[in-house]
This record gives C-alpha cells, structure tokens and sequence, in this order.
C-alpha cells in the first residue's frame, strides 16, 4: 500500500449516494461536497488523500442514464488525467455497471485507477453504505496501483466490465460472476494484484453515440419474427445484442426469426450472443440450436455480461468500421471476456 500522498478526483454525477428524499421519492441534489466534507472532518483526516469534489451540473437517476452521458464523463475523465493519481465515479447503481463497462472501453491503456461507486442508502441518512463505499474507494484509489476500471461496493473491488447489479435492495449489490474479484476490505484491504491488467499508457478514444445504433433482443419463448423484423430493419441499428437462452440457444424451430437474424447480418448488422444466465458463457454450437447462431453469422460473445456487451458494441460501432467490429468483437480488449 503506497503512502497517501495522491490525489484524487471524485466526480459527483448523480445516484442515491447523494439523494434526500422528496415528495415523489428519492431525488439527486446538489451540495453533495459540503455535506461530505461536514462528515468527513470529524475523521482522521490525515488518513484521507488529497481530494477535490466536482460535481457535474446535471445530476441524474442513474435510471435516466443516455449515450451522451458517456461521452461527458469521459471527456471529464480525460480532460483531468494529468492532474490527479486517480479518479472515483459517484454514479447511480441502476446502470452502474454499463457506465463502468463503457469506462473501461473508453479509457483503455490507462495507468491509474478509476473506481465507479455509489449506494443503496443516500449519504444524508444516518445509517448508510455511501460513507463506506466511497471510503472504501478512496483507499484503494489513493493506496494501490489500479490501471483499471473497477466497480467497488460493500467492500468488494469489482472489474468494471465484469461487475452487474444483481440485488435490488441488499448492501452487497454488486458481483462479477465471471471474474474474481480485484480486492476485498475487511479488517485488512486485499488487492489481488495477480487479477489486474496491465499498466498501460493512456490513449483515450471518447467518441459520441447513435443511441438507435444497438438494441437488445430478448429471447422468450413464443417470440415471433414480427417484431425482430421491425427491430432489426431501423436504419440506425447498427449492433444487436441477443440474449439467449443457456449455452447461447435461439429458437432455431422458427425458421423466420432465424432468417430475419439472417438478412439482418448480410446487410451489415453485428448480432452479438450473450447469455441469459447469470454464470457462464456462451458456447455457440454446443446445441444444434445454437450452431444454426454460427451458420448466420452471429459473433458468440463468450461470457460477457450484457452490459459488457451492449457497451463494448455501441464504442465499437462509434469507433470502427463496420466490417472490423465483428473481429475486435471477438477478442477482450480490456478483460471483459474470456477468450
Ligand atoms: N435509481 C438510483 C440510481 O441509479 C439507484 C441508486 O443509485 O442506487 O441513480
């Protein structure tokens, strides 16, 4: 653990971290430093790194999250990097994890940590995760080398692209069911360093977002083609995320969805296959249903989360030419995926 001589950039976007409550239910409000700071004096603050708060003009419910949002707080991120030894996110836990993938997609190379956090109960309540969780954060941002997105909740240090809210209402909201965890805070911080990528040098690629450019397209039994075929043919959509079933299994049985996946990747339209399931990934062929996904044309994504995938998609298609995204689709850029 490295002397705490860093300094540190905590951007304030929005979330329950920094709601109170108002008629309608919890609302994001502005002020949330001085009401940190208040908290925080009465701590040995000479165990805190340098810090300084910015807090960004629009804060949002992360439930009205949208690609520009993306764009901003990278570019944020960008524009500080020089200035700060790290970065912490405070970021509404609803799409948490698509902005900590998109991060990751974003900021690759990097050589300084960026942790996204946030909470289940809002700083201003007495009893609260938020204190914890951005403390937390700050002693793995201020005390470790980190080169990497994470997501850091309840104690966990999370891979950002591998990181999915998976409870609603409980305090250990996050997990990353595909990837070991980077580091645990219990009595003792633990860092599995062994877990991180590698040092990198930064080379940021923020680019701007077609919002119509990827959809997801669940699959559900009784699904028919009529409204794939509608989805599909939108001029904008540029990438589709199919979520199947298992080992990444369509209904191969109806031949018109198939066909419509079909004409929809001659035409140029990457389909990416995640799986339904929480653990796992998809294994495209290991069921005659899902090898019909091979014969198409469907890139199968491995053991993405669908955040992951949706995210990756949307920066690929915003940054690549179309007939390329199929291939960097195919290979972990950041170690979203196993290869
Ligand atoms: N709706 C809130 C948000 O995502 C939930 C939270 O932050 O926990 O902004």
């Amino acid at each position: 653990m490295k002397v705490m001589k860093r300094k540190i950039l905590v951007i304030y976007a929005g979330g329950t971290i920094g709601m109170q409550g108002s008629e309608n239910g919890y609302v994001p409000v502005s002020g949330f430093e001085q009401r940190l700071r208040a908290l925080l004096s009465s701590a040995n603050a000479d165990q805190l790194p340098a810090l300084e708060v910015l807090e960004l003009e629009q804060l949002i419910d992360s439930s009205n999250l949208q690609p520009h949002h993306w764009t901003e707080l990278g570019g944020i991120i960008k524009a500080h990097w020089s200035q700060y030894d790290g970065f912490i996110l405070l970021h509404g836990t609803d799409t948490m994890a698509y902005t900590a993938s998109m991060l990751s997609f974003m900021l690759q190379g990097m050589d300084k940590p960026v942790i996204v956090t946030g909470s289940q109960i809002p700083l201003a309540q007495l009893r609260n995760d938020a204190l914890d969780n951005l403390l937390t954060s700050l002693m793995f941002a201020a005390g470790y080398d980190i080169p990497e997105v994470c997501v850091c909740f309840n104690g966990r240090l999370l891979r950002g692209n591998r990181a999915s809210k998976l409870k609603s209402s409980a305090l250990d909201a996050f997990d990353s069911p595909n990837y070991g965890w980077l580091g645990r805070a219990g009595i003792h911080i633990e860092l599995h360093a062994e877990r991180l990528l590698p040092v990198g040098s930064a080379d940021f690629n923020i680019p701007d977002f077609n919002p119509d450019a990827v959809v997801v397209l669940p699959i559900y039994p009784g699904l028919s083609s009529r409204i794939p075929r509608d989805l599909l043919n939108h001029h904008a959509v540029k990438g589709v995320v199919l979520h199947t079933y298992g080992a990444g299994n369509p209904p191969d049985a109806n031949p018109e969805l198939m066909a419509e996946l079909e004409r929809a990747v001659k035409r140029g339209v990457n389909i990416v296959n995640v799986t339904q399931c929480l653990q796992g990934q998809v294994s495209q062929g290991a069921y005659a249903t899902g090898a019909t996904l091979n014969r198409i044309g469907v890139i199968p994504g491995s053991d993405l989360t669908l955040e992951a995938a949706f995210t990756k998609l949307h920066y690929l298609i915003a940054t690549q030419p179309a007939a390329q995204v199929k291939e960097t689709m195919g290979r972990s850029l950041c170690g979203e995926m196993a290869e």
